[in-house]
């Protein structure tokens, strides 16, 4: 099987931190979290991080440019080239779709497939709560949940009318929401010739 450079979706307590773990095993690809590149740089001092703590503590969004950057820089890496990517918390506007597009087809790749991993409003505010992460307080879900039904949702219609989007039930446990990731993800996929 090619290398297989697929985004995953979701409400932030949807589990898509769990299920990439179990997917980038399962298909050999490399995890990119942009959430976990900046809380990185946040924690090493660096001038992102400097940026980027304060929009990120508030629940807003880190701007395209930088985020673009951040995917352009990591996405020319040789272990992506050879691998295959995740692509987790990006794209998450539709001007970061353009760019990771552009992206891909500058590198001679293209997208494979977009899993959205479907769970209501409700139940991931109750799991974040629950989780309990600094930058978690109620406020900050809640502008968080509500970029992402302004921002991040349009972007579904984006990738369904590319073909690319596989959306899944995400109630469930991680087992059985894992085997309708790795379903749909067989069913959306190119198939080789
Ligand atoms: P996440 O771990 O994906 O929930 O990301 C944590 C925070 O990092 C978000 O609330 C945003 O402030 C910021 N962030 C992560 N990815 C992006 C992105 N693609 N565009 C803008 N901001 C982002």
């Amino acid at each position: 099987m090619p290398a297989l450079h697929m985004v995953i979706l979701g409400r932030q307590g949807s589990g898509k931190g769990t299920q990439s773990e179990r997917l980038t095993a399962a298909f050999g690809c490399i995890h990119l979290s942009t959430g976990d590149v900046l809380r990185a740089a946040v924690a090493a001092g660096t001038e992102l991080g400097r940026q980027a703590k304060a929009v990120m503590d508030s629940g807003g969004l880190v701007g395209d440019d930088i985020m673009n950057g951040i995917v352009r820089d990591r996405l020319s890496r040789d272990d992506i080239a050879a691998g295959g990517v995740l692509l987790d918390g990006f794209p998450r506007t539709s001007d970061q779709a353009d760019a990771l597009e552009a992206i891909l087809d500058e590198l001679g790749h293209s997208l494979d497939v977009a899993v959205n991993i479907d769970v209501p409003i409700d139940v991931v505010t109750a799991r974040m709560v629950d989780r309990g992460r600094s930058d978690d307080t109620l406020e900050a879900i809640q502008r968080r949940l509500e970029l992402y039904e302004e921002q991040t949702a349009p972007l579904l219609d984006w990738f369904d009318a590319r073909g690319l989007l596989a959306t899944v039930d995400g109630v469930g446990t991680p087992d059985e929401v894992f085997e309708r990731i790795v379903s749909a993800v067989e069913r959306t996929r190119p198939q080789p010739a």
